[in-house]
């Protein structure tokens, strides 16, 4: 076992504050990345303050699932990665491999072990932790290839925020000749315009937040929509052929259904931690379709990463220490970062 320091939370009402356990030592297929950076989620957010009743938070938790670094130790058997590569982790450090879903390469919809980067509890019965902290162990399987010269700030929230709006805009269709509504312009939903454009999409932001306009078309957003402007919105009445709800919080999802075509799906990748509501009729007039999707599987995620690569898609990222993190939370309660912080790791040991 090897010392790790960390930043957790210790309870679903107190501050993160530095937190050290043990990682296991690298087995044989196993890999020891040494975390560069670390993005800020919001699902950290409703994780550490147990905001979601159907996954009850175990503390201490430490939060982090966009990770990116350097591999420091490879196990024996290890064939994708040598000491110096940079390497990646996301939401997920392990599945059975053997279901249904993980022979389908949806690893992460593993009905029997899916195993999250934390608040999971991994092979050896222990708790998983996640990227708030100096380094990581895990089978190379579960960690990504990140091309060399990368800055890795910008990189890490790709591991959760690109994988997660780059699924559904491929699987419903995002492309030359769609047109394509990005609901909620913050960490997803900023990579969100940047994937959909790269992609060939016509892309309209649809945000409550009329600061953002400009950012919005910077990012490659061809229409800027200001969702409290009801009337203005109504022009957009059965234009979309997807849209992506990356909202953190409870809305209405009926003025939005409207704004879908026939057949249209709005993809929602948004936890609110309340239930949502939306009347039968926003769906069965114009045959549309309300769905959801989950991160992606590890073969998606590279892909993505790859994809993003070739289109030099990074994340917009407010870089800040470790002991920035609480004020960095209550900012993102108020939509107040362009578009993600990105944690400094090596502030840890300073
Ligand atoms: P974020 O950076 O905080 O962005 C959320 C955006 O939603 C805000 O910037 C804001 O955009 C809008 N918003 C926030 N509160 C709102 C409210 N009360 N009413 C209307 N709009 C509101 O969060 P994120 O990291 O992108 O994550 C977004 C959500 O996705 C979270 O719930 C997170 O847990 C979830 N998530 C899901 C997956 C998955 O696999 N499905 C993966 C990662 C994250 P505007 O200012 O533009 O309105
Ligand atoms: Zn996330
Ligand atoms: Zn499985």
């Amino acid at each position: 076992m090897t010392e790790c320091i960390g930043y957790a939370a210790k309870s679903a009402s107190s501050l993160l504050g530095p937190f050290r356990f043990e990682r296991r030592d690298a087995g044989d297929k196993d890999v020891r990345i040494e975390i560069a950076f670390c993005g800020i989620c919001h699902s950290d957010l409703h994780m550490a303050r147990n905001e979601w009743t159907n996954t009850p938070t175990t503390y201490p938790l430490v939060p982090g699932h966009e990770i990116a670094g350097r591999v420091i130790a490879v196990g024996k058997r290890v064939r994708k990665f040598k000491v110096g590569d940079l390497a990646g982790v996301g939401c997920l450090v392990d599945s059975c491999r053997r279901c249904e879903n993980c022979r389908k390469k949806l690893d992460q919809f593993c009905r029997l072990s899916p195993t999250f980067t934390y608040n999971s509890v991994g092979k050896d019965g222990k708790p998983t932790y996640g990227g708030y902290s100096s380094h990581i162990v895990v089978d190379e399987d579960f960690a990504l290839k990140i091309a060399p010269g990368l800055p890795l700030d910008r990189v890490a929230p790709l591991l959760c925020a690109g994988i997660t709006t780059y699924s559904p805009l491929k699987r419903f269709g995002a492309g030359k000749g769609s047109r394509v509504g990005v609901l909620g312009l913050g960490g997803l939903g900023h990579m969100a315009v940047k994937i959909a454009a790269a992609m060939g999409a016509e892309v309209t932001v649809l945000s409550g937040s009329k600061s953002k306009a400009a950012d919005a078309k910077r990012l490659g957003a061809h229409e800027f929509a200001l969702t409290t402007d009801e009337p203005a919105c109504q022009r957009l009445a059965g234009r979309f052929d997807l849209i992506v709800d990356t909202v953190s919080a409870k809305h209405g999802l009926d003025f939005f259904l409207g704004m879908l075509g026939i057949d249209g799906t709005l993809a929602l990748v948004g936890v609110s931690p309340k239930p949502l509501e939306f009347s039968a009729f926003s769906i069965i007039g114009g045959r549309r379709r309300l769905a959801g999707s989950l991160i992606g599987g590890l073969a998606e995620t590279q892909e993505m990463l790859d994809f993003c690569a070739k289109k030099k898609i990074l994340a917009d990222v407010e870089t800040i220490g470790v002991r920035d993190i609480n004020a960095a939370y209550e900012r993102l309660i108020k939509g107040d970062v362009r578009f993600r912080f990105s944690i400094d790791l090596k502030t840890l040991r300073s």
